[in-house]
């Protein structure tokens, strides 16, 4: 495919997603297949983004009366608008973010699964009824809607990561203010473009409710800093986490904060080395090491290195490389040029520490010579060095030896950061122990599964330095409300708690 094929076909997308035309203004979208230019858009100034979250303000106002239910049937309608054009939107993922075509639909299959579970959520958000000490008298909980939520976005997961704060945040009540990755845009209209279809069939939607702002660090730092924001959930880089948070913290706004990683997976001598295999190649060379939760880090017990490591080459030797709209290619481009110079400094790093390094180096791909690509890099390390502890977002896995599972497990937990982690064992004691309190400290525990690749049932989040939010499933939709305890007196008498008097005439 040629530069101009990629941004036709872009251009032929945004029309059919019902975003029309992205050609004017200064910011350049580049595809990270060929480095062609595939869209320009104006960014939105201080004085834009204010208005944004006034009508979406405004917009709260009247949907926080809306039923539960009731909301719950725009997210129904919008999982349908994605159900229809799951291929467009996937492969508009595809053009901008570089993620293999398989990748890309399975972004949208996210955003679609997310829509089920919060339609089913808008039926059952609850609060407990709690017994209470005074005669006469009845606890309980309720949960009201919080008010606009920010939601700021990484360019690795450009659409799914919104819908699931998105999806969640309308059935609770909330409207949505959304400062996609300034990387992947595009997408992003695209998504807001199927919502709007989805509010228009259904009639009654306030304008404003979900509105999306365009630009970088500044335009995310007005959402930021907006008192009328009580809520902010920010995914990528810690680097934006500790710019974010101390902002918010100043406000006493509520941070939810999504956060690098640095995966770890330990593989014990009880292992299936046949699955270990494939797990460690699809955690660590897939989305060409662009996932918060790609695996990283490498702990193998003494007794197999020697035959897991010479397969893992192998297999590293055999992944195709290349053009994401090639039929067969598994590892595509990293994002732009910045990120194939992260990767080189770090596996220079990585080789003055003691490290072996096999691949890192740029791969040629016909046709694309303005993308970066990569042959993914093993680099074999005689310790957990400084640049092992440090998230570098490019396909490189540190390996290393350990012995003893409290030795790796110590070592695991020893880097700043805490989303995802992984033991391969057959070995009851030793999946146990990892997931048990003195096991792994990640947000994500797996066992005979890679960290990478969640469903959205489950919380998602981490600890330390990755943030400690949790988003997605389980019971995370209590972030995107707030909490009342109510007393209710029906009795005749004022009973006082802790049985203290304090007797007036009334
Ligand atoms: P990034 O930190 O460069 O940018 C993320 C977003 O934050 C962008 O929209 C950016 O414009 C915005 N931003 C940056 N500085 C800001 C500031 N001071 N104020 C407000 N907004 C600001 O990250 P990236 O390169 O797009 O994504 C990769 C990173 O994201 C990796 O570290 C990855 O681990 C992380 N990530 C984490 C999760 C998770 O769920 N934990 C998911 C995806 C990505």
């Amino acid at each position: 495919m040629t530069a101009s094929a990629t941004q036709a076909e872009a251009v032929a997308l945004l029309e059919q997603l019902g975003v029309g035309t992205a050609t004017g203004g200064a910011r350049v979208v580049r595809s990270p297949i060929d480095g062609a230019e595939i869209g320009r858009l104006a960014e939105h100034s201080a004085a834009d983004v204010s208005a944004a979250i006034g009508r979406a303000h405004a917009a709260f106002l009247a949907w926080r009366e809306v039923p539960a239910p009731r909301r719950g049937e725009l997210v129904r309608l919008f999982g349908e608008e994605l159900r229809a054009h799951k291929a467009a939107l996937g492969r508009l993922v595809t053009l901008e973010a570089g993620k293999i075509p398989q990748e890309g639909a399975g972004e949208v299959q996210e955003m679609i699964d997310i829509c089920d579970f919060a339609v089913g959520l808008s039926r059952q958000l609850y609060g407990l009824t709690i017994a209470t000490e005074r005669p006469g008298h009845a606890m309980r909980e309720t949960w009201h809607p919080l008010g606009v939520v920010g939601v700021i976005s990484a360019f690795n997961f450009p659409v799914a990561v919104w819908s699931w704060n998105t999806a969640l945040a309308l059935v609770c009540g909330n409207a949505v203010v959304w400062k996609p990755s300034e990387k992947t845009p595009l997408t992003a209209l695209a998504s807001a473009a199927l919502l709007r279809r989805a509010a228009a069939r259904m009639g009654d939607v306030p304008e404003g409710l979900v509105e999306v702002v365009i630009g970088g660090a500044a335009v995310g730092e007005v959402l930021v800093d907006d008192a009328r924001v009580p809520l902010v959930s920010a995914t990528g880089s810690t680097r934006m986490g500790r710019a974010v948070a101390p902002r918010l913290a100043g406000r006493f706004a509520r941070a939810l904060l999504e956060l690098g990683g640095n995966n770890g997976m330990i593989v014990a001598p009880s292992a299936d080395l046949g699955l270990a295999v494939r797990a460690i190649l699809f955690a660590a060379v897939g989305t060409a090491g662009q996932r918060c939760t790609s695996l990283r880090r490498l702990f193998v017990h003494d007794s197999i290195y020697d035959t897991l490591v010479p397969r893992l080459r192998r297999a590293y030797g055999s992944v195709p490389v290349g053009n994401p709209l090639t039929d067969g290619t598994l590892v595509g481009p990293l994002i732009d040029g910045a990120a194939f110079t992260a990767m080189q400094a770090a596996l220079d790093a990585a080789r003055a520490q003691g490290g072996q390094v096999t691949g890192g180096e740029r791969a040629g791909v016909a046709g694309c010579d303005g993308g970066f690509y990569v042959h993914p890099a093993l680099a074999e390390m005689p310790a957990q060095t400084d640049i092992v502890a440090h998230e570098t977002f490019a396909p490189i896995l540190y390996v290393m030896r350990y012995s003893d599972l409290a030795d790796a497990i110590a070592l695991h937990n020893a880097v700043p950061q805490g989303l995802a982690s992984s033991i391969f064992t057959t070995d009851l004691r030793e999946a146990e122990t990892f997931m048990s309190a003195v096991g792994s400290d990640c947000g994500i525990v797996n066992v005979n599964i890679g960290p990478s690749g969640a469903e959205i049932g489950g919380a998602f989040g981490g600890e330390k330095e990755t943030g400690g939010g949790r988003e997605s499933g389980s019971d995370a939709w209590k972030a995107y409300m707030r909490r009342a305890t109510n007393t209710v007196n029906y009795s005749r008498a004022l009973p006082l708690a802790q049985g203290i008097r304090f007797d007036v005439e009334g």
